[in-house]
């Protein structure tokens, strides 16, 4: 109730919220308190959580933030929401993102752009926008997120809290509405490391329903946690620093923050590795071929018969898709829709298509390398703080360059975090928050989240 209230409250200022229902979030409470009343409960029991609209939760709207499933109601549960609802956890509500999880600054969504807590007048960062503003704002204990390219870290980073996109099959895709489905991967967003590893260990874990899940055995995330104490437990950990990461592009004020925040693990016992990722550059090329190729497969399905918006008026078969597409889409989607049809035709799909394909392995071919180098790999977590509303909304390419140091790792399906390194002054004086990338071998979260919970 005392989270509703907040919601109440700020909700219609910082519109992180996009679908809210007081009975069934009361009555999972209520459900959570009789458990706890039983003496049948974990750490995530009554715990309110705010969900990004892209999960499938039954009998929620869920919309992805697109006229085109304004009035879709779930009629089944995502794996993540599920996984929640096992342990007690509140759905507290759904969140605002970008239409599709197509941007990097909420702008996109059907329902209205959303706040920046820290500054009114600043994107949260997208395209977990609303449920990153809701954690940064209070409004929540914690959220989901999904990561294609960086929607969970860069979020993170310009609100100021602790973001997680996983390996990629760790946490099973089943009910979470697709963009890319070989990148997409679902996360937690919260206050802490610590809040993360309790979120974790309730998401991750074997899925059959998605046939990317990894089956492997589950583990406890915070298991390291409690050893980070002391002089120096981070005694022999190795950071690799990518000289890509710190080169053109890299706003100063953000990578002071980054600098001081590296010299206090070095404090930590931690040793610095100097690292290259060469083909860091090419990942943003590669990642607006191979995700709108995917996104324009994903997205055929909404065609205005099986489900989604429909035009009111048309002729016939052909025009009644045309129209429900035109209608139901924004622009930016339907600038991928055209893009990865581009890329997949007959002809272009060699020197597009294969060519992204053959350099995504290259890209991955360099964590490889590194990480023979060092244990894990910093850096910023986005090329600056949080940017004003409509500063990059008519140019599609900057906001690309948001992603520059967060795409690469879900191109080769690595885990990666943000954590709040510190602040830096905006123009008209507001703190800004500035986040601390973390980037792990495959199936190193603990060891991340440690390293994580040592600075914090
Ligand atoms: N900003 C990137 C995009 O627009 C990544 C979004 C995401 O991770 N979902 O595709």
């Amino acid at each position: 109730q005392a989270y509703l209230q907040r919601v109440t409250q700020l909700n219609p200022t910082i519109n992180a919220f996009i679908t809210l229902d007081e009975e069934k979030t009361l009555a999972q409470a209520k459900a959570a308190d009789a458990r706890i009343a039983a003496g049948d409960f974990g750490p995530l029991t009554g715990i309110p959580l705010a969900q990004k609209d892209i999960f499938c939760a039954k009998g929620w709207r869920t919309t992805c933030s697109s006229k085109m499933l304004e009035k879709f109601i779930a009629p089944y549960d995502a794996h993540v929401i599920s996984q929640f609802d096992a342990v007690g956890a509140v759905n507290l509500g759904k969140t605002n993102m970008d239409e599709f999880a197509m941007g990097s600054s909420n702008e996109t969504s059907y329902f209205g752009g959303v706040k920046n807590p820290w500054d009114f007048d600043r994107v949260p960062g997208g395209s977990s926008g609303g449920s990153a503003a809701a954690v940064a704002a209070r409004l929540c204990a914690a959220a989901t997120g999904t990561d294609t390219g960086g929607s969970i870290r860069q979020p993170a980073s310009l609100c100021g809290f602790t973001g997680l996109k996983p390996t990629y099959g760790l946490v099973s895709r089943y009910g979470m509405i697709a963009f890319a489905s070989s990148l997409d991967q679902a996360g937690p967003m919260a206050k802490s490391a610590e809040d993360c590893a309790l979120m974790l260990n309730v998401m991750a874990g074997f899925d059959e329903r998605d046939s990317t899940s990894v089956n492997r055995e589950k583990e406890d995330y915070t298991r390291g946690l409690a050893a980070m104490t002391g002089e120096q437990p981070l005694k022999g950990l190795r950071i690799g620093l990518p000289k890509e990461y710190f080169a053109e592009g890299l706003s100063a004020d953000v990578a002071k923050v980054i600098e001081t925040a590296i010299a206090e693990y070095k404090k930590l016992g931690a040793e610095i590795v100097d690292i290259s990722l060469p083909n860091n550059n090419l990942s943003i090329p590669v990642y607006y071929v191979l995700a709108p190729a995917e996104a324009s497969s994903n997205l055929s399905r909404y065609d205005g018969v099986r489900y989604g918006h429909r035009a009111a008026e048309y002729n016939d078969l052909q025009e009644m898709y045309m129209k429900s597409r035109a209608e139901g889409f924004g622009a930016e989607v339907k600038r991928r829709i055209l893009i990865g049809t581009y890329v997949l035709s007959a002809g272009y799909y060699d020197a597009y298509y294969l060519k992204a394909q053959q350099i995504r392995r290259l890209i991955a071919q360099d964590f490889v390398e590194a990480f023979n180098h060092c244990d894990v790999i910093m850096g910023p977590a986005a090329p600056s703080t949080a940017f004003k509303a409509g500063e990059k909304t008519s140019d599609p390419v900057a906001m690309y360059l948001e992603d520059l140091y967060t795409i690469a790792v879900n191109l080769a399906g690595l885990p990666g975090m943000s954590v709040p390194a510190g602040f830096t002054q905006s123009g008209n004086g507001k703190p800004l928050p500035v986040g601390l990338q973390i980037i792990g071998n495959y199936f190193d979260e603990a060891r991340m989240l440690d390293v994580g919970h040592a600075y914090q």
